[in-house]
């Protein structure tokens, strides 16, 4: 079997997501890149995460070509081809339908500096890319275009999409911004939010680079 520690991960991710309720009922996936093989593991179609086996995931090329697994891959195949075709560094996409993400996604807003925490996305904003249909090449483009130099894109009408060195970080960027799209949303029906300007945001972009555990 192709790939078993990364088909392991992207079940248990799943399960997180789930349980985080950033992925209601089937919705969302999430991928694993090896830039040696070339190959991505990803999850299947249409499959509640508590129900997904290792053996479910699907591996195939970035052209979408089944190199191993019996199951339909995730509609959105294209779409996490194409950001690890435009982002050589990335190692895992993760697609939510996070609610506050996507609900600012349906208000039109992108994800504003409301809080320091967006710098862990490396820019100053979540930009916010127009609708197209799910599971579209269109969407796959639309979504790489708009996303630009950030680690993550918000789809109107839709979700979110995070990409990361590790699918550990690709999570946690999810995680991260649903908690400051919640903070914007609610700050917005409180009152009017104060937006931090580009230079408090590069600061924190800047004390990201050494945040952490070496
Ligand atoms: P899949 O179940 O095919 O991965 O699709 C879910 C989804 O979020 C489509 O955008
Ligand atoms: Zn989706």
């Amino acid at each position: 079997m192709l790939m078993r520690a990364e088909r392991e991960a992207l079940v248990d991710y799943g399960k997180k997501l789930s349980l985080a309720g950033l992925c209601p009922g089937t919705s969302g996936n999430l991928s694993v890149y090896d830039p040696d093989s070339g190959l991505m593991a990803i999850t299947p179609s249409g499959l509640n995460y508590f129900e997904t086996c290792p053996e479910d995931i699907v591996i195939t090329d970035l052209s979408g070509n089944i190199a191993d697994g019996g199951r339909r891959p995730s509609s959105e195949l294209n779409l996490h081809a194409a950001f690890y075709r435009a982002k050589p560094e990335a190692r895992s996409v993760v697609h939510t339908h996070s609610v506050f993400c996507t609900t600012l996604g349906i208000l039109g807003e992108p994800i504003r500096a409301v809080h320091f925490m967006i710098g862990a996305a490396n820019s100053r904003e979540i930009p916010l890319a127009p609708y197209v249909t799910f599971g579209t090449q269109e969407l796959a483009e639309t979504a790489v275009r708009f996303c630009g130099g950030s680690k993550a894109v918000l789809l109107a009408n839709h979700g979110l999409v995070t990409c990361g060195g590790s699918l550990a970080d690709a999570f946690e960027l999810a995680v991260t911004l649903e908690y400051v799209a919640q903070l914007q949303y609610r700050a917005r029906c409180a009152g009017s939010p104060n937006v931090l300007d580009d230079e408090q945001v590069d600061a924190a972009i800047e004390r990201f680079r050494s945040y952490g555990q070496k």
